[in-house]
Formats: structure tokens, sequence, C-alpha cells
């Protein structure tokens, strides 16, 4: 999954040209005839489906006469896929409280945060940076945390990936406080890890232990590590 904020910023730019017909093609593809695409209506820009790869490049000229050019892009047709609106964390029909109830689970958090189902948009650097921000350690199951620091968490990744779009849209670089980082803004040095559910997805995880200390549930047991 994209991180939300890249592919948006892909979306503002391509949604002037919604609705309006494609009037000539340029480029080449071998997965498809380009030419196809003439006469049709761009009806909607949904992201998070484009898969980028050196293969080929499109141009598309529309009726206003602006035209959109796509370096780098592999094509191909699928049924219309969407994008349920109620988990991007960037829509305004975001759904909070399926969220919340989300992560309430008796999972690790940094599990929860990157199913799709519920937070759609949620990559893997958000996930880094928004545990950092709101002090919770990857590996906390969300059922023990207190309903006030799931919503700072909620709030931590609205935030962060709302000023990640406008900064992208400005032309400046992401600057992460631990993803990828051997130490933490305060100089603490960072945990990494490769964190997910056993026979689910892996991705590598960065954390402060003593910013983000483990929660212990009721019975003094920390957190399930994983394997
Ligand atoms: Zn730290």
């Amino acid at each position: 999954m994209p991180e939300g904020p890249l592919v948006r910023k892909f979306q503002l730019l391509t949604s002037p040209f919604v609705g309006q017909v494609v009037v000539k093609v340029g480029g080449s593809s071998r997965k498809i005839n380009v030419n196809d695409l003439n006469a049709l209506r761009l009806q909607d820009s949904q992201v998070s489906y484009f898969n980028f790869s050196a293969s080929s490049r499109l141009v598309l000229h529309f009726e206003s006469g602006g035209f959109l050019v796509f370096y780098n892009c592999r094509m191909y047709w699928c049924s219309s896929p969407r994008t349920d609106p109620a988990s991007d964390i960037l829509s305004v029909e975001f759904h909070r409280g399926r969220a919340l109830d989300a992560l309430r689970a008796p999972d690790p958090i940094c599990y929860t945060l990157l199913d799709q189902r519920y937070f759609s948009g949620l990559g893997n650097i958000i996930k880094n940076e928004i545990l950092y921000l709101a002090k919770i350690n990857p590996l906390t199951q969300g059922s023990l945390l207190a309903l006030s620091d799931l919503e700072h968490l909620l709030d931590c990744a609205i935030q962060f990936s709302s000023d990640w779009l406008h900064s992208k849209l400005r032309g400046k670089r992401l600057h992460p406080q631990i993803y990828q980082k051997e130490q933490c803004p305060l100089g603490h040095a960072v945990m990494k890890g490769t964190l997910g559910p056993s026979g689910g997805f892996k991705r590598l995880t960065w954390w402060c232990p003593q910013c983000q200390p483990e929660v212990l549930s009721g019975d003094g047991d920390p957190s399930p590590a994983t394997e």
C-alpha cells in the first residue's frame, strides 16, 4: 500500500480532468492498446491501485486542451476498484469510530495500523512516525491502551498525513523522526525489527524503547513479542 499523501498529490493533480473526454493519446504500452483510451471519459482518479514500474509513458490530451503525462507507468485494464472513503485517513468521510474499534483489538497496534480495511492510505512510514509521535510501542496491544491514547494516535495519523500531503504539494521532502533512523530526536538508540502478524505481511519497524515504552498487561507480562 502506498502512503496516502503520495498518492493523494497525484489525485489532486489529476482531478481537474475527471469528467473530461480524451481527445488524443500519445505514448505506448505493451500491455494495452493506448488508442483504446481515445474518446473515453476520465471517470475517476483512484491511485491506490497504481503500480509504477519502468515500462512505458502515456500522454492523455483532454477536450479542455489540457493534458496529463504519465511517466514510467504500468497500464492494465481492471474492473473499477474503489477505496472505501470511510477507511481513508485523508478523506473527510473517514470514520473515526470504526477506526477506534479496530485499534482496540488485542493485537499489536502496529499490525492494526497497516490493516487497509480500516486505514487505507496509512503505509509503513506513517505507521512508524505516528507511533513515535504518540509515544506508543509498536508491539503494545491496542486493548491495553486507554481510549484517550488511541484517540491521540488517530489524531497523529490524520495530522501527520495531512501535513505530509501539504509539504509534498509544496515540493518539500519529508523529514522522518524515527523511520530509518539510528537515534530518536532525543538522542536515544532506536530499535529496529521486522514486525507483522504470523502468516501475514511483515514490515521493518523502528521505535525508541525509551520514548515508546512497552505497556505491561494486567498479569505483568509485557506485550507479546513476535518471532
Ligand atoms: Zn527516544
